[in-house]
């Protein structure tokens, strides 16, 4: 790989990274407006506890697929600093360019993500 070619693509990464990590402290902030929500919809009998409990699911999973892909990002930093970087972790083949055109964190090239997924 190029090295001009990974600057620029830590680059990209380092700005995903960023955005992801301000949209979860968002989203820390934004526990305590859920809670002020859910305290607001407990005073309403209307209400039903069910409807409160799926709420509060789909915010946690957001949040949770957001550090996984924290996660695949460092991880994908790490890559690039240790060489690794574009190599497929499933067949050690080179991932398909256009593949990290548009996700730069892949860590399996196409073949593999669509073995995998079966
Ligand atoms: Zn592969």
């Amino acid at each position: 790989m190029k090295k001009e070619y990974l600057l620029q693509q830590r680059e990209k990464l380092s700005v995903i990274l960023n955005e992801l990590n301000h949209r979860v402290a968002d989203q820390k902030g934004g526990e305590v407006s859920t809670a002020k929500a859910a305290y607001e919809h407990f005073n309403r009998p209307e209400m039903d506890h069910a409807q409160l409990i799926n709420e509060k699911d789909t915010d946690f999973q957001i949040t949770e697929m957001e550090f996984k892909k924290i996660d695949q990002i460092n991880s994908a930093l790490n890559r690039i600093t240790n060489g690794s970087y574009g190599l497929c972790e499933g067949c050690k083949g080179p991932i398909e360019l256009k593949r990290l055109q548009i996700i730069p964190e892949a860590n399996l090239c196409i073949e593999c993500q669509l073995e995998l997924m079966d």
